[in-house]
Formats: structure tokens, C-alpha cells, sequence
């Protein structure tokens, strides 16, 4: 349900434009796949992706002589599912530790929604019986850590910070020295959101890892990267650059409710090979859910 709600706008644009061209048309013909690719492209899935989806549908189509439009939706699931499974050599899942410290390191530009994303991503842990604490890593950004705060005392989670400007790499030290004197299950760290200067990025996460990783072998478990679905080809743009500068294990793509270009999701996993691990679907604690793929695509067409 909460799928279904989040992906409103996209099911509100793409899914009835797509039950309007099967009405218009009711045989399948050449046509008729013009005009389903034009509202797949509409929708952000990417071309690479559409183009696939469309050759997977013609083929599907002439194998089952499919004459008549009806039930070309169910189809159309059905190919974007073992599409983007296709591409799957990861799993959705969150890597959680089975004993001792896991460290989740989230990095992303400036208000794609990082902070609200670890607000959702504590509560939800905490819910599940986790002890969870925060690491106030954005030390660049005016009001990153008392904002980081507000969502510590809303989920009832303790955050490690130290003044603005202090050093990210300290905080972290910190942080993770308290989790584990305290026994703490997970750590979630914020970072600074700074794309402007790739080196500079590049040389703080990298930073950040080491001492990360000598208070803690293997660790960062996750690095996630938080993504706008609202900003469409711009959220590709970032994301090759993050996994450019670091080992970026999962996507959150965020306010996916905020868009009618839910179709992105696809494009991000074909073009980026990196899961998405949850999604946005609003700005309240429990707006954040593990992606699925088939809750996604046949909430789109439910
Ligand atoms: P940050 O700068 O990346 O830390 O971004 P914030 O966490 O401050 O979020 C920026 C804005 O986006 C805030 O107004 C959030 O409430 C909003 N936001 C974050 N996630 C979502 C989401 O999934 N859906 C919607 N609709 N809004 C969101």
C-alpha cells in the first residue's frame, strides 16, 4: 500500500496515459509501440532500458500473437521485472552485521534528502530491535548536525558531534569508539555533501574510511548514496560521480512521491549496476521502504 501511495504521481502520468493508449488502440501495432516508448522515455526509464523493454515486449508479443492491447500492461510488469532482475548481481538487502558494530556511511549532495533519509533508515532499524547511533560527519554545512540533532531526538537516537568545521574524520573516530564501548548495533554517519570538488571528496571519504575501517575491519559496511528521484538525469549525473570517488554499495532514491518520473529507478540500476535499497516516498519517519522491484512495478500498474 505504502508503494502504491508513494508512486501516485508516476501511476497518475505514466500507468494512465499507458491504459488511455491501450483503449485508443486496441490492436498492437507499430504504432501503438511508438507511442508506449515515447511515454516510457516520458517517465525517466532511460533509453538503453526502453529500448530493451521494447524489443522484450515485441518478442513477447509475437510469441504469444498477441492481437488485441488487452492485458498488454500485465506484459509490460512482467518484462520490466526480468529486466531490471536481469541486472541484479546484488541483493536489495541491507548488509547488517549478525554480531558486532555495522558502520553505514551515507553520502549525497546537499538537499536530496540525506538527513531525513537517516532519520527514516534509524527509526526503522530501531524498530526492528537495533540500537542505533549517529555520527554528525557533516561538519561543512551550516545547520547539518543541529538538523542531524532534531532528527536524533524525534527518533530517540543519541548523535556524536562536534563543533561546525571541525574535522569530519575525528567525528567519526569518535562516534565509532562510542559505539562500540556501548555496544551499539548500528552507526549511521552523515557526510558532507560537497560534488564541487571531486579530489577534495575523494580525499575526505577516503579519510573517513581509514579511520573507520581501523576501529572497525570491514567497515563501512554500507556506503549509501542518497539520490533525488525529482532531479531525473541529474541524479545520474551525481551518482557517477560518487561511485567515482567512492565504493558506493546502494542507492536511496529519494521522494520518489514527489515525481511522475518514477521510471528512474529503472534507469539508475541499469545504467549504474548499484541496487537501490530504499526509497522515499514522503517526509514522514515511516516513508522510507526497502525497494522492491515487483512491489514497484506492479504498484505502477495496480
Ligand atoms: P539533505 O540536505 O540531503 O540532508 O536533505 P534533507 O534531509 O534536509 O531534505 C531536504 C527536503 O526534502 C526536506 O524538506 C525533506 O523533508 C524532503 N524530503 C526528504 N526525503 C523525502 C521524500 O522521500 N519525500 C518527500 N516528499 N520529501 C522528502
Amino acid at each position: 500500500e505504502k508503494f502504491k501511495d508513494g508512486l501516485a504521481k508516476t501511476r497518475n502520468q505514466f500507468t494512465s496515459k499507458v491504459n488511455d493508449l491501450v483503449a485508443k488502440y486496441r490492436t498492437v501495432d507499430e504504432d501503438f509501440f511508438e507511442e508506449l516508448e515515447d511515454l516510457l522515455l516520458q517517465a525517466d526509464v532511460g533509453v538503453e532500458t526502453v529500448m530493451e523493454l521494447m524489443d522484450a515486449l515485441r518478442f513477447e508479443v509475437q510469441r504469444k500473437n498477441m492481437k488485441d492491447t488487452a492485458g498488454i500492461q500485465s506484459v509490460i510488469s512482467e518484462k520490466l521485472v526480468e529486466i531490471y532482475e536481469a541486472g541484479e548481481e546484488e541483493s536489495n538487502e541491507l548488509l547488517i552485521q549478525e554480531n558486532g558494530l555495522t558502520v553505514i556511511l551515507f553520502v549525497g549532495v546537499n538537499g536530496v534528502g540525506k538527513t531525513t533519509t537517516i532519520g527514516k533508515l534509524s527509526h526503522r532499524l530501531k524498530q526492528q530491535g537495533k540500537t542505533v547511533m549517529l555520527a554528525a560527519g557533516d561538519t561543512f554545512r551550516a545547520g547539518a548536525i543541529e538538523q542531524l540533532q532534531v532528527w536524533g531526538d524525534r527518533v530517540g537516537v543519541e548523535v556524536i558531534k562536534q563543533s561546525e568545521g571541525s574535522d569530519p574524520a575525528a567525528v567519526m573516530y569518535d562516534a565509532v569508539r562510542s559505539a562500540k564501548s556501548r555496544g551499539v548495533d548500528v552507526l549511521i554517519c552523515d557526510t558532507a555533501g560537497r560534488l564541487q570538488n571531486k579530489v577534495n571528496l575523494m580525499n575526505e571519504l577516503q579519510k573517513i574510511h581509514r579511520v573507520i575501517e581501523r576501529e572497525v575491519p570491514g567497515a563501512p559496511h554500507e556506503v549509501l548514496l542518497a539520490l533525488d528521484a525529482t532531479t531525473g538525469q541529474n541524479a545520474l549525473v551525481q551518482a557517477k560521480a560518487f561511485k567515482e570517488a567512492t565504493d558506493v554499495t546502494g542507492i536511496v532514491l529519494t521522494k520518489l512521491d514527489g515525481t511522475a518520473k518514477g521510471g528512474i529507478v529503472l534507469a539508475i540500476r541499469n545504467k549504474l549496476h548499484i541496487p537501490v535499497k530504499f526509497v522515499g516516498l514522503g517526509e514522514k519517519m515511516d516513508d522510507l521502504q526497502p525497494f522492491d522491484t515487483e512491489k514497484y512495478v506492479y504498484g505502477l500498474f495496480a
